[in-house]
């Protein structure tokens, strides 16, 4: 479903991500790990479009979309879920949903939506709130609730459980497991590897800027020296 070619990306004539490749299916967690500063971020913004790479190619589906802009991203099937949830604070959470689909047609909105609550009880419970006043949990399943809502087929979430508490931690890495399910592919940026280590696929060790391990999520799990030397906390 996506394949990321020899990209190198940055800002201005700063590099910040050197000669990155891989490639990544539907339904798998592919997690992207590292320290401060070694890339992370800069890789999810390529693969949204916030930043064009300067070298190398990202395709999608057989569609080369390296040049292509974030408001192209959604018409390939790609949805951000940005670090810091940055969710519409004087809108309602139904009234988030709706923004975040407003790409889809009238029935793919309803059914979205119906699935987004089926997902997130939590949110269905709470359609009428104002999402400012949600909880930090709670922001961070309407984020990805709404991203969700544009019917993506690659979902890029930065810092997922970033600033949460570990029950609500538990929770939205219980959704990325039911959107894998669905065949998603789940590009997952983390601070905290253990958990994504967990439920990863693939795993993808940044080091200042470059790919310093890339392995099956199995063989991140059960090599120890990849653990110690990549993975501590
Ligand atoms: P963190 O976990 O701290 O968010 P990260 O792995 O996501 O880190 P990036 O945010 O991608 O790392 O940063 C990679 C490098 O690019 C760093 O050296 C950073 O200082 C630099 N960088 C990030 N954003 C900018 C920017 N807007 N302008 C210039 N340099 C930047």
């Amino acid at each position: 479903m996506l394949q990321v070619k020899n990209i190198q990306c940055g800002y201005k004539d700063i590099v910040a991500v050197h000669d990155l490749s891989f490639e990544a299916a539907g339904g798998e967690v592919f997690a992207l790990i590292g320290a401060n500063g070694a890339g992370k971020t800069t890789t999810i913004m390529a693969l949204a479009g916030h930043i064009v790479p300067m070298r190398g190619s990202i395709i999608v589906e057989g569609h080369d979309i390296s040049s292509g802009r974030a408001q192209g991203r959604l018409a390939h099937g790609i949805a951000l879920v940005p670090e810091g949830r940055r969710v519409f604070p004087d809108l309602s959470v139904e009234n988030n949903l709706t923004v975040g689909g407003h790409t889809v047609g009238r029935e793919a909105l309803r059914s979205n939506r119906e699935n987004a609550y089926q997902i997130f009880p939590r949110l269905a419970e709470r359609r009428t709130q104002l999402a400012g006043s949600l909880s930090g949990g709670e922001q961070q399943m309407l984020a990805i609730a709404r991203a969700m809502m544009a019917s993506p087929r690659i979902l890029l979430v930065d810092e997922l459980s970033l600033g949460l508490m570990p029950k609500m931690v538990d929770e939205c890495y219980q959704v990325v497991d039911t959107l894998k399910q669905q065949g998603l592919l789940i590009i997952l940026v983390e601070q905290s590897t253990q958990r994504a280590l967990e439920v990863a696929d693939q795993v993808a060790v940044l080091e200042s800027g470059y790919l310093a391990w890339h392995g099956s999520g199995e063989s991140a799990r059960s090599d120890s020296s990849v653990v110690s030397a990549y993975l501590g906390n």
